[in-house]
Order: structure tokens, then C-alpha cells, then sequence
């Protein structure tokens, strides 16, 4: 007889719902929606709009508690956490990138990814320091001092990939990150994301509708009427 080693899976949503109450109307977007992430791992949501994507990120990304139903991170439940633990959770252990950048405008693509190394309470010369490094293996170590309206769509995605992995989170969570992007740039950014997950052992969950960049990596998830099944 071995000895199992004891196991826990880097995410796990078990029975997860999450309606939409609009006046009369109810939204059922997660019914019963369960799935596990392993450390390291990198997922593609692909699903249709509306199918609730940014939903389930949402929840997964301990943003939004579900109406019912358990969401582990590292083998700790997280929906009886009060907001201020689930916030400290989410800065230190998961990183976000939408499909617009939502840098900050004012700020040039340095201090954009120093910036949520300060509030997490590194020092100035430290957080600069790994942001020079970041955006220079990203390809931007000739654009620290740009704001993003001097960089193209392609860069200043990278500036917010940098920014999302700042503070070396466990999770990536990438909502369309190059779905505003034209396919030359897209692949080249998806690229970039991924090679940045495996070089640092962080598990992503990507949603895309880009059959051909999903089909690239470990895995590919899909919703069906509110559950989540394998694509
Ligand atoms: P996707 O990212 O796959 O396009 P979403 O998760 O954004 O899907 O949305 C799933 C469904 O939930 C959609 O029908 C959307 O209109 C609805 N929805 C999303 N967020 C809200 C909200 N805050 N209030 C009401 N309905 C919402
Ligand atoms: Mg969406």
C-alpha cells in the first residue's frame, strides 16, 4: 500500500450559483457549476457571450460571493471570509486582465505596475525594481517612462499583464485579454501571457473565442446552462 499524498487543488468551485435579479426577471448565469484548478495550470474558458464567463471569473476571483455553493482557494473556504479577508486574499493571490486595459492614464507603464506593489506595502525601490523586470521580459523595457495613450493596444495590454502579476499571485484570471486586439498583436500578447504563466508557475484561467490560441493549452472548459464541462 502507498500513501496517497495529500492533495489540494489550487482552486475548486463546488456547486457554485449566481443569479441576476433585474426588476421581474431572474438570471440564472452559474446553476451548478463545480470544477478544479490545479497549481500552475492554465485553462481556456470558451464559451459564447452571455454564457456568464466574466461571471464565473468573477466569483472564481473571490469579486463576487455566489448565491450558493463553496469556492475553495487553497483548500480554505472562501464565501463565509468577511470582505476584508476576501480582498487581502484576492490582492495577494489573484491577478486580473480584461479585455480593455483599464490602466491608469495619468501614470506611465512603470509606475502603472508599481502601483499595486505600494498598496500591498513593498518599498518604492522594490516594487520598481520588479516592474523593470517585468515589463522588460513583457518586451517594454524601452517604454517604462510612456503613459499608455503612447503605446499601442498591444503593449498596453502587456503593461496590464504586468500590473496583474505584480504582486506574484497564484491565479491569472483573463477575461478576452486580447479580444480588442487584431490577430497578429492578440496572438503575440496571448503568447506572452502564457510563456509569463509557465516561466512563473501561476494557474490561469483565460476566457477567449479564440479556438486556435485555447487549443494550445492544458485545458479548455466550457458553460452549459450554468454548469461548467469540459470543452
Ligand atoms: P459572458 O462574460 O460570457 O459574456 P457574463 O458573465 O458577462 O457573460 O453575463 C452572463 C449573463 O448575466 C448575461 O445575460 C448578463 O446580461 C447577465 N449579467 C451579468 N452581470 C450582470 C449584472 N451585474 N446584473 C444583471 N445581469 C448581469
Ligand atoms: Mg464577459
Amino acid at each position: 500500500m502507498t500513501d496517497e499524498p495529500i492533495h489540494t487543488p489550487l482552486l475548486m468551485l463546488d456547486r457554485v450559483a449566481r443569479r441576476y435579479v433585474q426588476g421581474e426577471a431572474t438570471v440564472d448565469v452559474l446553476v451548478d457549476a463545480s470544477g478544479v484548478i490545479e497549481a500552475g495550470e492554465v485553462v481556456a474558458l470558451i464559451a459564447p457571450s452571455g454564457t456568464g464567463k466574466s461571471t464565473l471569473l468573477h466569483v472564481a476571483g473571490l469579486l463576487e460571493r455566489p448565491d450558493s455553493g463553496e469556492v475553495w482557494f487553497e483548500g480554505r473556504p472562501t464565501v463565509g471570509l468577511s470582505d476584508a479577508e476576501r480582498t487581502a486574499m484576492r490582492r495577494n493571490e489573484v491577478g486580473f486582465v480584461y479585455q480593455f486595459h483599464h490602466l491608469l492614464p495619468e501614470f506611465s507603464a512603470l509606475e502603472n505596475v508599481v502601483m499595486p506593489q505600494l498598496i500591498r506595502g513593498l518599498t518604492s525601490s522594490e516594487a520598481k525594481s520588479r516592474a523593470k523586470d517585468l515589463l522588460s521580459y513583457l518586451g517594454l523595457g524601452a517604454r517604462l517612462q510612456h503613459r499608455p495613450s503612447e503605446l499601442s493596444g498591444g503593449e498596453q495590454q502587456r503593461v496590464a499583464i504586468a500590473r496583474a502579476v505584480a504582486n506574484a499571485p497564484k491565479l491569472l484570471l483573463a477575461d478576452e485579454p486580447t479580444g480588442n486586439l487584431d490577430p497578429t498583436t492578440s496572438a503575440h500578447v496571448f503568447s506572452t501571457l502564457i510563456a509569463l504563466a509557465r516561466a512563473s508557475g501561476l494557474a490561469a484561467i483565460v476566457a477567449t473565442h479564440n479556438l486556435e490560441l485555447a487549443g494550445t493549452l492544458d485545458r479548455r472548459i466550457t458553460l452549459r446552462d450554468g454548469v461548467l464541462v469540459d470543452a
